[in-house]
Order: structure tokens, then C-alpha cells, then sequence
């Protein structure tokens, strides 16, 4: 049976007959695989805890027929360790999990800017410079930009007008100026637009500065932007319904 080697993020595990189980990985190279971990659920699996949520590790796969099988599993950083510890942490990086898996499902080709971009936010939530709710609102706006997404926080996304402009509706791709406002657009504050716009950047000085009810306000409006464009992704491609 051929070999391969690469790092992943096990996103999640589901129990297969006895002691085996079936992980979900976003691999550096590979994009997301499915893979069987056999005798897991055993206390004496070698695999240990190595291949339990949000584990980054470096793997060995055999390829299979239908599924290919971890054969070697060497953890690199164990953020399940202190995620799972926090109730914060486990819910913020919990929807990065889902975010990145159903990102890279749609693109069916691997993402090694998603991949990055999950393990760096990720180790970003574990070391706790940021707030957890503030890295993943910034992980969710880069991951919709690298998936072809990208929000507008300034400029109008209809016709380009340069900002800061008072309108932002996620079906029109972010902020939009006055003429080319649409019905059912939010008005955020100019505090919040200016706080979407150090999430997508990384400006974490700014967006450790920002007033609570402008980041309030923000992480409903990225929550909105996320949500209609998976909603909409997933809507055009079908096939991926039946997962
Ligand atoms: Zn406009």
C-alpha cells in the first residue's frame, strides 16, 4: 500500500465499529481527508490522544481503497490540551474547526493558506494574547478571503467608492455607500466598521482598543457575512448535502 506524510489538524472523530475511529484532518497538502485510526478507542492504542480535536500533528496515512489509514500519528502542538480546559476557547475554536472544513469541502483542492491560517489561529487562542472571540472574528474574515470571499470594510463593494461608509450587508460583500445601499442593510457604527477592518488585517492593537459595543456589534455582522455566503456556497453545489 503507498504511503504519504503530512501535518493536519484533526478537525474531528467519529466511533467506527469496535475500537476503530474515523478522523477528519485539514492537511497541509492534501486539503481535508478522511482517514481510519484503527484500535483508537483502545487504552493501549498507540496513538494515544494524538488524534483528538484541534491536535496538530504530523502523519503517516497508507492510501486506501475508500478511506486511507493513519499509520503514524507524532503530535506537534496539543491545543485540544488547554482548549478543551476552557469553555471560551472550545466554543470560538470549535466553529474555526467547522469554518475550515466546510471552506476547504467546497474547494475540494487542498488550502495551504487555510491551513495556515487555522494553525496559526489556533495557536494564537491556546497562547491567549487576544481575546478568543476577537481571533476567531479575524480567522473567520481571512478564512472567507482566502476561500474568494473577501469582505470590503471600507471601500463600497458595489462600485468601489472609497470609505469609511455607513451601510454593511453581507449578500453584497460588505460595506456599501450611500447610493448603492440596499433594503435589509445594517448601519453599524464607524467604530465597528473600522474594527471589521483590523480583523481582516491583524491589527491587533486597534482591535484591542475597540469599545465593547462596537465589537459586539462587529461579531454579529461577521456571523451575518459567514453565514450567507456558506449557506449560498453550499446551495450551488448540492453534492456536498449529502455529507
Ligand atoms: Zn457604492
Amino acid at each position: 500500500m503507498p504511503v504519504y506524510s503530512d501535518e493536519a489538524v484533526v478537525l474531528r472523530t467519529h466511533s467506527l465499529a469496535e475500537a476503530d475511529r474515523i478522523i477528519t484532518l485539514l492537511t497541509r497538502e492534501h486539503g481535508v481527508v478522511r482517514a481510519v485510526a484503527r484500535g483508537v478507542r483502545r487504552t493501549s492504542s498507540k496513538f494515544g490522544s494524538r488524534l483528538e480535536p484541534f491536535t496538530h500533528v504530523d502523519l503517516q496515512l497508507a492510501v486506501g481503497r475508500n478511506l486511507d489509514t493513519v499509520t503514524q500519528a507524532v503530535t506537534r502542538a496539543p491545543f485540544g490540551n488547554v482548549i478543551a480546559a476552557d469553555y471560551d476557547l472550545y466554543t470560538a475554536a470549535s466553529v474555526m474547526l467547522e469554518t475550515a472544513e466546510r471552506l476547504v469541502s467546497e474547494e475540494r483542492e487542498p488550502s495551504v493558506q487555510q491551513y495556515l491560517l487555522l494553525v496559526g489561529a489556533l495557536r494564537a487562542m491556546v497562547a491567549g494574547e487576544h481575546r478568543p472571540g476577537d481571533v476567531l472574528d479575524s480567522f473567520l474574515l481571512r478564512s472567507m478571503s482566502v476561500a474568494g470571499y473577501a469582505p470590503s470594510c471600507s471601500a463600497c463593494a458595489s462600485c468601489g467608492l472609497e470609505g469609511p461608509h455607513g451601510a454593511f450587508n453581507p449578500g453584497a460583500g460588505g460595506a456599501l455607500c450611500a447610493r448603492c445601499r440596499v433594503p435589509g442593510s445594517a448601519s453599524p457604527a464607524a467604530g465597528t466598521m473600522v474594527h471589521l477592518g483590523a480583523l481582516l488585517a491583524g491589527d491587533w492593537p486597534t482591535v484591542a482598543g475597540v469599545e465593547p459595543r462596537c465589537r459586539r456589534e462587529a461579531r454579529g455582522l461577521v456571523s451575518a457575512y459567514v453565514a450567507w455566503h456558506l449557506e449560498r456556497g453550499l446551495r450551488s453545489m448540492p453534492h456536498l448535502s449529502e455529507r
